[in-house]
């Protein structure tokens, strides 16, 4: 089953790139009385766009948990079926991209283990960690490395959990365990009755607590929140963890707070209609585009959006430079959300796939075209192109964040470093590359002022190079690591190259 999600594009001119893609979303109820699954499904539902690799749910009624996943999107994965048969009233929802293992149906999650009194534990994980080949190394000295195929550092962490719950209890195995783990981590996880939250000291990614009128839910994002009906509490603190049972909330620090909420998810990842630390995705995205057009204004007659993720800024850069806001693109929502391997005549479309342009708009207009970031740089460059075929006098590309330079290892899989248009080439070199009249990029500070969020509080990896969370050795790292130990290979003279890792941050990652 796995083979039809592993067969990636064949590159041709116009092949729009791979986004930067998410690692995973994360969703929990604790609602006795409540359809739990159900609302775990609509949840998830809302988070598709953190992970379309696959969706899983798991179900406690405070006797037994019961975990159904599979690879697929969401909608594919649960059925009318499926979901009545899932009763209880704590529930754990995933839906995953992959940033550590492959993808198959062992590495979806919730993954699940039982302790050594027969307890089970079911744990979804959105994050990357970056001390997986420590944490496998411990792992296997207390014999419970994987049994079930699974190669992630969410399987090593739940294994570590399930171990150390054994005699002390899952509450108690998680304070302990947590404060050992190192990276990004969002965890919903569950016992037969409790449900627990968990963001790691940094909170790299966002985690949110929701009241319902009888329980409880946690997500990835509010706009999780919005779909089931529960209402914004507060975020799950940095370093802090959350139990949720009969006996109410209660909250533990196992760690001191270092901020650094990823910077990217304000540009692209989460929802627009998300809010993180108090700031609006939308509203940030809109100032973006004000600072934008400030920063680099040129004359033309129509600023148009790169759907969806540039037209919030796209909207501002309008505002900002008085220049009309039009529609010269159409997005199929659909496309690269099918598992249909299309045949080698549609995939020459390239982009054609997933953006139409308007041609009436675009005839012999002076373009201004916002795109969210840019990353490879093949989708701005086949767009160029295909506007200046559609009739477009002038094409004045901007983009809603600075050059992405260097690679995540917290969970965002961008292109390796050599791949990066912005590794190696200046603004003018980016832009004969990409064809257009003229190309900016808003400023770091810009981008900060609109998050609304002080500096020291911010992830900007991708951008400066300065990685919050100390990195290991490049040996140590990576999307395949556990795979590469399995068969010896990790650690070896020849590293294992990591997803968004190029061979040169060996020598140049600060
Ligand atoms: S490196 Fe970039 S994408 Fe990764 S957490 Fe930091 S800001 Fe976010």
């Amino acid at each position: 089953m796995a083979d039809q999600f592993t067969t990636g594009p064949i590159p041709t001119f116009d092949q729009p790139e791979p986004e930067p893609r998410e690692e995973c979303g994360v969703f929990g109820v604790w609602a006795p009385g409540e359809e739990v699954a159900k609302l775990t499904y609509y949840g998830l539902y809302a988070l598709q766009h953190r992970g379309q690799e696959a969706a899983g749910i798991s179900v406690a009624d405070g006797h037994q948990i019961v975990v159904f996943k599979d690879l697929g999107l969401v909608s594919q994965v649960f059925d009318e079926q499926v979901l009545s048969s899932l009763r209880g009233h704590v529930a754990v929802g995933h839906c995953r991209y992959s940033t550590t293992g492959s993808t198959t149906w062992e590495n979806a999650q919730p993954t699940f283990r039982t302790t050594a009194t027969g307890s089970g534990l079911s744990l979804g994980h959105n994050g990357n960690l970056v001390n997986t080949a420590e944490l496998r190394d411990r792992a296997t000295k207390l014999g419970v490395t994987s049994r079930n195929g699974a190669t992630t550092d969410s399987d090593i962490m739940t294994a570590l959990l399930a171990a150390s719950a054994a005699d002390k209890g899952l509450e108690q195995a998680a304070l302990e365990v947590l404060p050992t783990i190192r990276g990004a981590y969002c965890l919903v996880f569950s016992d037969e009755s409790t449900l627990y939250a968990a963001r790691d000291p940094h909170g790299v990614r966002p985690l949110v607590l929701g009241r319902l009128e009888r329980g409880w839910v946690v997500a990835s994002e509010t706009a999780a929140l919005d779909i089931v009906g529960a209402s914004f509490v507060r975020e799950v603190e940095p370093g802090e963890l959350i139990a949720i049972d009969t006996d109410g909330l209660r909250s533990s620090r196992f760690a001191s707070p270092e901020p650094k909420g990823c910077l990217f998810e304000y540009v692209y990842l989460a929802r627009p209609d998300t809010t993180i630390s108090g700031r609006s995705v939308h509203a940030t995205r809109v100032e973006i585009g004000r600072r934008l057009a400030d920063e680099h204004p040129v004359e033309a007659d129509l600023v148009v959006p790169v759907p969806e993720s540039g037209t919030p800024a796209a909207i501002g850069y309008a505002q900002g430079s008085g220049i009309p806001f039009g529609t010269a693109l159409v997005k199929n929502a659909y496309v690269g959300r099918t598992f249909i391997q299309p045949s080698q005549t549609i995939r020459q479309l390239g982009i054609r796939l997933k953006l139409n342009p308007l041609r009436e708009v675009i005839r012999g207009k002076r373009l201004i075209v916002v795109d969210d970031s840019v990353v490879r740089g093949n989708t701005q460059r086949a767009l160029v192109r295909m506007l200046r075929e559609a009739g477009a006098l002038e094409v004045h590309v901007r983009i809603a964040s600075p050059p992405v330079q260097w690679p995540c290892f917290y969970g965002i899989d961008f292109a390796s470093r050599a791949e990066l248009v912005a590794n190696g080439l200046d603004l003018d070199g980016i832009r004969r590359s990409i064809g257009a009249d003229s190309l900016g990029y808003v400023s770091l500070d810009a981008l900060i002022a609109a998050s609304e969020q002080p500096k020291t509080r911010l992830c900007a990896a991708c951008f400066t190079g300065e990685y919050p969370i100390e990195l290991p050795d490049d040996a140590l790292i990576g999307k395949h690591l556990l795979e590469g130990i399995e068969k010896g290979v990790a650690g070896s003279a020849a590293p294992l190259q990591p997803a968004g890792y190029g061979a040169e941050d060996a020598l140049r990652r600060p």
